[in-house]
């Protein structure tokens, strides 16, 4: 489980982009409901370690105990799978080489080992026939599960997906979604969205954020009801 307690974050431009976020995010998939602005970004890369916040607390719970988030980076990163909103690829390297090459910088030295992690994880993500394709080639739809693969590099305990499924046709937003969904029940998935059937569609518990705060969290039929 993750526990969120009173984060805040004001930006050097005076922005309070969390004011005051408190959240306790479940083992399998929650989902993250809000309008452009609301806050979800800023609260996944605090949660992802690459932004401080001003004030509150993150507890993770990890394989060798509590992690404190926002303090113990180290600690996190080790169990993180992160998609950001602005997932780059590099355009002239296949889609082998660039695991690879992530599955190297998770620390999977042996050659053997990492092989079959990363042939493993392109059968997973339905990629293993696009595999020596370069990354330019891809959709946005392949591209997306493709930063799932590497997401998933290292068996995380906690996956964050930023908006994900912006600018993908129906076809390839079920197949990212039904990716997501059949990560498994052990894992924290958090999946930020501003697409309401995203979170309807799979997430059993969800919460809907608006302007820095948390407006409501439960079941999806039951939070979007009480809008
Ligand atoms: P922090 O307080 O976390 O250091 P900053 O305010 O210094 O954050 O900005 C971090 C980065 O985000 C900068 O590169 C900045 O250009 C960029 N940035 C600034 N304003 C915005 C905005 N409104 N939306 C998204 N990114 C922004
Ligand atoms: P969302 O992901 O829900 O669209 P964001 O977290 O990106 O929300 O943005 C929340 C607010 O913070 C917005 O007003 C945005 O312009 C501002 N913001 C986001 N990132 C930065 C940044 N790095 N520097 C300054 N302002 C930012």
């Amino acid at each position: 489980m993750l526990a969120i307690r009173d984060l805040t974050k004001t930006y050097a431009n005076g922005v309070r982009a969390l004011d005051g976020v408190t959240l306790d995010i479940p083992r399998g998939m929650f989902g993250l409901l809000g309008p452009n602005g609301a806050g979800k970004s800023s609260l996944m890369r605090t949660l992802a370690t690459l932004q401080s916040a001003d004030g509150g607390s993150v507890t993770l719970d990890g394989s060798d105990g509590p992690i404190d988030v926002l303090r113990d980076k180290d600690a996190v990163r080790r169990q993180l799978g992160y998609l950001p909103q602005d997932f780059g690829v590099y355009p002239k390297v296949s889609a082998l080489d660039l695991l690879e090459h992530f599955a190297v910088l998770k620390g999977l030295t042996d050659r053997k080992q990492r092989r079959e992690v990363v042939d493993g994880l392109l059968v997973q993500v339905n990629l293993w026939d696009a595999r020596k394709r370069k990354l330019g080639t891809f959709s946005g739809g392949m591209r997306q599960r493709f930063g799932i693969a590497q997401a998933l590099l290292g068996n995380p305990r906690l996956v964050i997906v930023d908006e994900p499924t912006a600018g993908l046709d129906p076809e390839e937003r079920n197949r990212f979604l039904n990716l997501l969904a059949a990560i498994g029940e052990d894992v924290v998935v958090i999946l930020s969205t501003h697409i309401v059937e995203d979170v309807t569609d799979l997430c059993p518990t969800m919460a809907i954020m608006n302007r820095g705060q948390v407006l409501l969290t439960g079941r999806p039929s039951d939070a979007i009801e009480a809008l």
